[in-house]
Order: C-alpha cells, then sequence, then structure tokens
C-alpha cells in the first residue's frame, strides 16, 4: 500500500531454545548487511527467549516481539506474563489473538481486544490477528466473520502506530495451503474498508499483515498483493535462510 512501510514479522511458537538463537543471530546479520531497510522485521520468539533475543538483535534493525501477553499489569495470574514484563525483556511488539490462543486458550474477541490495550499500555504495537477458520470460508462466512472480528477485537482507538492487523486463514496457517491471489485480495481490501469505517483515516497508514504458509517460493506473489502490507510469518521463521529469504521478496 502506498506510504506504508511493510512489515515481516516472524512467529516462532512454542518453538526455540538456547541452541536457535544462532538463526537470530544470522537474521539480525542479514538485514545489516544488504537487506532492503524499506522493510521492517520482527521475530516474536517465547517469553524463555525474549531477552537474549532482544539482546542480540539490539544493534540490528530487527526488532523482539512476544506471542501474546496478559490483560492485567501485574497480581495472582500464575504462568501468565504481562504486557509491562514482555516490555521490560525488550520487545517491541506483542501478537494478540493469534487463532492458536483463540482455539486452546478460547480466547474471544473481547479478551483479544483487551490484550491489545494492554499492549498500548506497555508501550508495545499490538499485531491483532483474525482469519477465519475452513468450515467459514467452505460456508461463505469468510467476510463476515472478519467483520465480526474487527468489530469485537479493533478497539476504535487503535492507530497505525499502535496496532497492526494480520489476516491469517486458519486453514492456512501451517498446512502448506494458501488461498488464492484473488480471494487474499478480497480479504484485504474488505479488511481496509472495514477499519476506515471503523478508524477513518488512520486505517490508511496500518499494516495489514498476510499470514498462513508463508514461505521464500509464495512470497513474492502473496506480498504483491494490493492491501498485504507485510506478513506474519510462522513456520519459514525458523530458519534463518527462509524467513530473509521471504523478506528479500520486497
Ligand atoms: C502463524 O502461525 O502465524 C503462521 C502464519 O504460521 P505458518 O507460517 O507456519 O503457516
Amino acid at each position: 500500500t502506498p506510504g506504508i512501510r511493510p512489515l515481516v514479522a516472524g512467529n516462532w511458537k512454542m518453538n526455540g531454545t538456547s541452541a536457535s538463537l544462532a538463526e537470530l543471530h544470522q537474521i539480525g546479520n542479514g538485514f545489516m548487511h544488504g537487506l532492503d531497510a524499506e522493510t521492517e522485521a520482527l521475530i516474536c520468539v517465547p517469553a524463555t527467549l525474549l531477552y537474549r533475543a532482544a539482546e542480540i538483535l539490539h544493534q540490528t534493525p530487527v526488532k523482539a516481539g512476544g506471542q501474546d501477553c496478559h490483560t492485567g499489569e501485574s497480581g495472582a495470574h500464575t504462568g501468565d506474563i504481562s504486557a509491562e514484563m514482555l516490555k521490560d525483556a525488550g520487545a517491541s511488539h506483542v501478537i494478540v489473538g493469534h487463532s492458536e490462543r483463540r482455539t486452546d486458550h478460547g480466547e474471544d474477541d473481547a479478551t483479544v481486544c483487551a490484550k491489545a490495550e494492554a499492549a498500548w499500555r506497555a508501550g508495545l504495537v499490538a499485531i491483532v490477528c483474525i482469519g477465519e477458520t475452513r468450515a467459514e470460508r467452505e460456508s461463505g462466512a469468510t467476510l463476515d466473520v472478519l467483520s465480526r472480528q474487527i468489530a469485537g477485537s479493533v478497539a476504535s482507538v487503535a492507530t497505525a502506530k499502535n496496532t497492526v492487523v494480520a489476516y491469517e486463514p486458519v486453514w492456512a496457517i501451517g498446512t502448506g495451503l494458501t488461498p488464492t491471489v484473488a480471494d487474499v485480495a478480497e480479504a484485504h481490501a474488505h479488511i481496509r474498508a472495514r477499519l476506515l469505517e471503523k478508524l477513518g483515516a488512520e486505517a490508511d497508514r496500518m499494516r495489514i499483515l498476510y499470514g498462513g504458509s508463508v514461505k521464500p517460493s509464495n512470497a513474492t506473489e502473496l506480498l504483491a498483493i494490493e492491501n498485504v502490507d507485510g506478513a506474519l510469518v510462522g513456520g519459514a521463521s525458523l530458519k534463518a535462510a527462509d524467513f530473509l529469504g521471504i523478506a528479500e521478496s520486497y
């Protein structure tokens, strides 16, 4: 989209130990040497690696992020992590409402919205994930689902600076399947239109990422689609060569 700096964000999910930090070094180096500075890059690592990831990436243009946060700032929530804690550990962004969180932890749109607000409170950018299931796509409900998720999980005070929207068809995540170019274009145009209704001109500058089985071999095609302002990359972000290959597609 004209005037929008693209963002390529990795999501390591529940993968990665100390041994994986070598890949982060390589990703950071890739962006310091040669990669187009027009593309912003981010890797959302497991919370256990965040502090070290942020240290490794500190001298590079690549940022470190979290994958989820609690709505509260601190308190009696064993096992949970607040946005303030992620910020303290070196995060700049946090993913909220990933479909795996929505499914595994029963997160609804209201929870996702509250998590995005927690991210803003801590000074983090929220990456709000939305997307239809296979059954919803097959029944023709995709655009209605996206409208409902935007209505419920994107607060009306969201700005282009504090929020990124990620369109991730659930059936395309980790499956090797991707929607057609026409389907991605339709979904992203719909998301932009709903955001414009809700947020006004701010929505013209808001990034809308595509996520779901993005890899070096399909990135050029997907990232060229109108209203696709970057990618959220799961599996292919675990290997530096793949992630850099995707970022180079711009
Ligand atoms: C994701 O989980 O955000 C994702 C897009 O995963 P993958 O790239 O592995 O499909």
